[in-house]
């Protein structure tokens, strides 16, 4: 098989973390995400996973019938923090 771009490590699919690997991959952290490094050589915080998935709805032109209950769960946090914003006292 020809790959015309490359395929991340991890994918949310159908509601659950997938880990893709093949040869000649750029190697993902699975703690952090960030590309260049594995888990076990990771020094920084996790990452927030559902950044990850709205980044890769966001720039990676997937379908978003393919991210499953992964894009229920991203617009409900969407919303939980446009409301909580909306009652949130400004800082000014
Ligand atoms: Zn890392």
């Amino acid at each position: 098989m020809r790959l015309r771009r490359h395929i991340p490590s991890l994918l949310p699919a159908y509601g659950r973390k997938v880990q893709i690997n093949y040869r000649g991959q750029s190697i993902q952290c699975s703690k952090c995400l960030a590309l260049g490094h594995i888990r076990r050589n990771c020094s920084s915080e996790s990452n927030y996973w559902l950044g990850y998935v709205k980044t890769l709805l966001d720039t990676k032109n997937i379908p978003e019938s393919y991210f499953g209950v992964w894009l229920e769960h991203l617009r409900s946090h969407e919303t939980v923090a446009a409301e909580d914003s909306i009652f949130t006292p400004s800082q000014n």
